[in-house]
């Protein structure tokens, strides 16, 4: 073979060490990107990371991810955090594990193609301004797809198949980690803050939500109530029917306060048998009237134990109201805050006990001077 010019030889070597440069450039973003994937504070911060990269580093057209979602846990985590998904046309959902299937042949490798309405369409929001070409970028967890992270260029030749797609490759399965360690964490986040057995809030959540509300009620000058429940002589109904037939008791009458609540009003177990609910933006007579409508549903509620063996129970309800107007938040310190929570409850617990004191079955608010005429307690069998 006749030896190539040492001119020729430079100029390889040139392009060579140019490409070499090129692709250090090229490693180097897509590491910082990888970076800010696996430091996002929150699922939405991880979603918004990979949405919406910085443009100058990437010249992507186009960037959807499309997420497996069957049972609406991502959608409901991301609502409740109060994002307003149509704001978010990137980001797409998809019930069926099928659907996301149908777009990767096996063995599940990425596609570089050119843009075809019939099958991209769904994954490119804009129908106005479609990419030319695109990669689809299978994220994969333990061999099943999980979604897709989509890319779209309005150039034809931007992504051809036969490209090297190494780096894309690798930042897809860092994606695919920490997407399903930002779910795991939301979802671990949300049985820390449900009673397992009433499958409403638990104090700590009440805890957060109290200190927001107070926050809001004193913004917006409104007041807000709240309710402390306890199930009368419940012992009596573990002792005559079983704890089984108990905490179906609890169950159903976490039911019944719910009814009673409007959808932004809080409920929670406090404890055992106690339950408190927070009633935002509202006053002592409409806050009694839901008490007295909640307590009267429980004790015209018949329940039955495991032998199907009807009985009642009774529940009584201490009410108390944060007036913000006469709290001087301007110059409460957030010790003086917290005491404000901390006096609402406790004249929330001092109604509740008068209850008890004065025989049950019975509503009272801290703010009425005489409580109303005792109620008769039906006896417990
Ligand atoms: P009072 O009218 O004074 O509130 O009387 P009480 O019997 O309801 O109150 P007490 O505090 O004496 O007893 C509460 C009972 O609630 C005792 C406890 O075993 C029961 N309890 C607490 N948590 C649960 C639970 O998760 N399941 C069941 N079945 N019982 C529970
Ligand atoms: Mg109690
Ligand atoms: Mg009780």
């Amino acid at each position: 073979m006749k030896p190539e010019p040492p001119q020729l030889l430079r100029q390889k070597l040139d392009e060579l060490i140019n490409q070499a440069r090129l692709n250090e450039g090229k490693l180097k973003r897509f590491q910082d990107l990888e970076l800010r994937i696996t430091a996002a504070t929150s699922l939405f911060d991880l979603l918004c990371t990979i949405l919406y990269p910085d443009n100058a580093h990437f010249k992507w057209d186009r960037v959807s991810l499309l997420l497996l979602d069957s049972e609406y846990e991502i959608r409901r985590v991301l609502e409740q955090e109060g994002i307003e998904l149509t704001e978010h046309p990137g980001l797409i959902f998809e019930t069926e594990q099928a659907s996301i299937n149908s777009l990767f042949p096996p063995p599940l490798a990425p596609m570089l193609e050119q843009y075809r309405a019939h099958k991209h369409a769904r994954l490119f929001a804009d129908p106005n301004q479609p990419p030319k070409s695109l990669v689809l970028l299978p994220l994969l967890r333990h061999r099943q797809l999980i979604g897709c992270l989509n890319i779209g260029s309005f150039s034809e030749h931007r992504f051809v198949g036969g490209m090297n797609t190494d780096f894309l490759e690798h930042l897809t399965a860092v994606l695919a980690i920490c997407l399903e360690n930002a779910t795991n964490l939301e979802r671990l986040k949300r049985q820390g803050l449900t009673d397992p057995l009433t499958a409403i809030n638990n104090r700590r959540f009440f805890d957060q939500r109290l200190t927001e509300e107070m926050a809001a009620a004193r913004r917006d000058h409104l007041p807000l109530a709240c309710l402390m429940l306890d199930i009368d002589h419940f012992k009596v109904v573990n002792d005559n029917h079983g704890h089984q037939t108990g905490d179906q008791v609890l169950r159903e009458v976490a039911l019944l306060i719910r009814a009673q609540l409007r959808s932004n009003d809080v409920l929670c177990r406090y404890g055992g048998e106690e339950f408190a609910a927070l009633l935002p933006g509202t006053e002592e007579t409409p806050a009694l009237e839901v008490a007295e409508r909640i307590r009267e549903s429980i004790a015209s509620c018949s329940f039955t134990n495991r032998y199907a063996m009807p009985f009642n129970i009774t529940v009584s309800i201490g009410v108390a109201i944060f007036d913000p107007e006469h709290d001087q938040s301007a110059t409460l310190t957030s010790q003086e805050h917290a005491t404000s929570e901390e006096q609402l409850m406790g004249k929330a617990d001092d109604s509740l006990y008068q209850c008890k004191a004065s025989g049950r079955n019975r509503v009272l608010s801290s703010g009425r001077k005489n409580p109303p005429e005792a109620k008769i307690l039906p006896v417990i069998e």
